[in-house]
């Protein structure tokens, strides 16, 4: 059997990224498992190796806000940050209200000044908004410039706590497919070993950082009950019972993708030209954060998931599909124009998906 499937770039590509890049920084800050050995402090690296160490949901629910009751009001803002914003690919289907709102509290908590997103939660302003109905010219100015500004705020941080909500959370009956692959299946093996390759990548991205990006894109996708380890091509001798899957960069394919998953030849391909041409496109756009994202949906494909999510915020999303059909958003929300709504990572209806397909 003959499968590929692949990020096709044409889709987000339009999308101006001036604001995306909070979701950059966010991501950016994760802890990367070796930075810090788990400790009694408060440690965002701690609090992720206790939720990868436990399979079941309501045991992970209990640890974490055992954890963040003991650890939270102690928590450097950095840590809080780090945990509030990876939560969801952390705890998977264990991220529930309670434990949210916990760590959204504590994250709120140790914010020193309201940051541009959340400022539209300050009603500061409504004391010169309502100045007792006064006809001064001053006022006036302030009743028509204040309320125009909140608003504005007020829709990019809901749409930002709509995405957040949406990869947090998987509601019933959520899980929507475009039903352009065939039916979900196990994934390719229960062990699974990425071997990268960086001969070929574009220049100015380094080993490393491709390596990271393959990294949490495999440790992401744990959540769904398989072993994925990546190693270097140099550094790789035997797969010990796992399954090898080749990462490599190259333009064969040419098709106009950045990332390719080929189930049957077991490559994960990238392509330096796509990822050239993105480069040339847009500067203002994070490139690793679009490197994470492809990666992140390649990976899904062998993890079992075949078809393309109908849900715009899942990392297997297709946002249009050739009828000219729309991913839909919770509520009936409008894909934002201004920021990258897919997430880089899965998300919770990503990660449940791939758990019934694998009976996990
Ligand atoms: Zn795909």
């Amino acid at each position: 059997m003959y499968f590929y499937s692949s990020v096709r770039l044409g889709f987000y590509q339009l999308i101006p990224l001036a604001l995306s890049l909070c979701g950059v920084l966010a991501w950016a800050q994760a802890p990367k498992p070796q930075d810090k050995p788990v400790s009694s402090a408060c440690s965002a690296a701690d609090f992720k190796a206790m939720a990868y160490s436990i399979n079941d949901v309501l045991l992970r629910e209990k640890r974490a806000l055992e954890w963040l009751a003991r650890y939270g009001a102690d928590c450097p803002p950095a840590e809080i940050q780090s945990i509030h914003n990876n939560l969801a690919v952390w705890l998977g289907t264990a991220d529930t209200p309670k434990v949210h709102l916990t760590v959204k509290d504590l994250y709120q908590s140790k914010q020193p000044v309201a940051s541009t997103l959340e400022v539209s939660k300050n009603t500061a302003p409504a004391k010169e908004i309502l100045p007792s109905g006064s006809v001064n010219t001053t006022s006036t100015k302030k009743v028509k410039t204040l309320p125009n500004k909140v608003d504005e705020k007020t829709a990019v941080s809901k749409e930002y706590q709509l995405r957040e909500s949406e990869i947090a959370q998987c509601l019933p009956n959520e899980i929507a497919n475009w039903n352009d692959g065939s039916k979900d299946t196990q994934m390719i093996s229960p062990k699974t070993v990425y071997v990268y390759d960086h001969q070929s990548a574009p220049t100015g991205l380094s080993e490393d950082a491709v390596f990271g990006v393959l990294q949490q894109a495999a440790t992401a996708w744990e959540q769904c009950g398989g072993q994925n380890t990546v190693v270097l091509k140099r550094d790789f001798f035997e797969a010990k019972g796992s399954m090898k899957i080749a990462v490599v960069w190259n333009d064969d394919d040419k098709l106009g993708t950045i990332g390719l998953a080929n189930i049957t030849k077991k490559t994960l391909t990238l392509s330096p030209e796509a990822f050239q041409n993105l480069k040339k496109s847009n500067a203002n756009r994070n490139l690793m954060e679009t490197l994470q994202m492809v990666v992140s949906h390649e990976v899904g494909h062998f993890q079992g998931l075949t078809a393309h999510s109908r849900r715009c915020v899942d990392v297997l999303s297709y946002y249009t599909n050739d009828a000219g059909e729309k991913c839909s958003i919770r509520d009936n929300g409008i894909l934002p124009k201004h920021f990258e709504y897919r997430s880089m990572l899965p998300t919770a209806c990503d990660i449940q998906r791939c758990r019934i397909a694998n009976k996990n």
